[in-house]
């Protein structure tokens, strides 16, 4: 089995995203970036299938700047065996991802392509579900559990009501939740070895993609400021003191 993982970068989670003061975008200078979190799930995942012997070779793939080649040597690091970069500086959608995204699964005969459920820069939260359609193949989005057996695939979701089990055949795009396991920190050795493993430059002209936008961004903001103040009651009695006589609720 062959697995491609999608690895986007993204500004880090843990920054305070600032928009530009002319509203046309989020301002990226200086800013700190990384893996889109819920991609680093499904190179975990991916690993994880190599090392229990179902999948033979786990190709990580990003689209985007030269510096995605960082996001790629992460997921090297943490065990991917190699990487593809297509090249492109402007911002990238779901349509043209997953199109790129199927010209590489035609390239290099994928059987799993594991994506996030969702890129925190953009949200989107449709790549899987458009690539799955491009392809023809099964989908099973938000994967909270994973087992392989064969060519048969189970994955849990987690749906409102409780957990949801589907069944798909291979070849399938699986889309991964937060809750499928806790990625690995890469170690400095493995950290090392990965400055030797191959990073393959693909240009998207090549597979006959274009990946420039199709939707036009018309304005970002910054979402209105709290009007109340959040306060931190020490018993219950305070709370119920609280709710009864300042906001006179009860
Ligand atoms: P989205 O539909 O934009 O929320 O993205 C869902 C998932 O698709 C992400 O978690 C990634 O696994 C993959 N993906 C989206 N954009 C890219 C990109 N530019 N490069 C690599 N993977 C991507």
């Amino acid at each position: 089995m062959k697995i491609l993982v999608g690895v986007k970068r993204v500004i880090d989670y843990n920054v305070k995203v600032r928009v530009k003061p002319d509203g046309s975008s989020v301002d990226l200078d200086n800013v700190k970036m990384a893996m889109n979190p819920f991609d680093e799930i499904a190179v975990e995942q991916a690993i994880r299938l190599k090392e229990s012997g179902v999948a033979d070779e786990v190709i990580a793939v990003s689209i985007g700047p030269d510096k995605s080649q960082e996001t790629l040597r992460q997921a090297l690091a943490m065990g991917a065996d190699r990487a593809i970069l297509m090249p492109y500086e402007g911002t990238t959608e779901p349509l043209s991802v997953a199109k790129a995204f199927k010209a590489l699964v035609e390239k290099e005969e994928i059987n799993l392509v594991l994506l996030g459920k969702q890129a925190i820069d953009d949200d989107c939260n449709q790549t899987a579900q458009m690539l799955s359609a491009l392809l023809d193949w099964p989908q099973g989005t938000f994967a909270s559990g994973l087992t392989v057996e064969g060519e048969a695939l189970e994955v849990t979701r987690e749906v409102d009501g409780g957990q949801e089990c589907v069944q798909l055949e291979l070849p399938a795009v699986i889309s991964v939740d937060l809750r499928l396991n806790d990625p690995r920190f890469a170690s400095l050795p493995a950290i090392m070895k990965a400055k030797k493993k191959p990073i393959d430059r693909v240009e998207a002209e090549s597979l006959g993609v274009d990946l420039a936008p199709r939707l036009e961004l018309l304005k970002v903001s910054e979402p209105p400021a709290r009007q109340t103040q959040c306060v931190l009651v020490d018993t219950a009695t305070d709370l119920v003191e609280k709710l009864k006589n300042e906001a006179q609720v009860l």
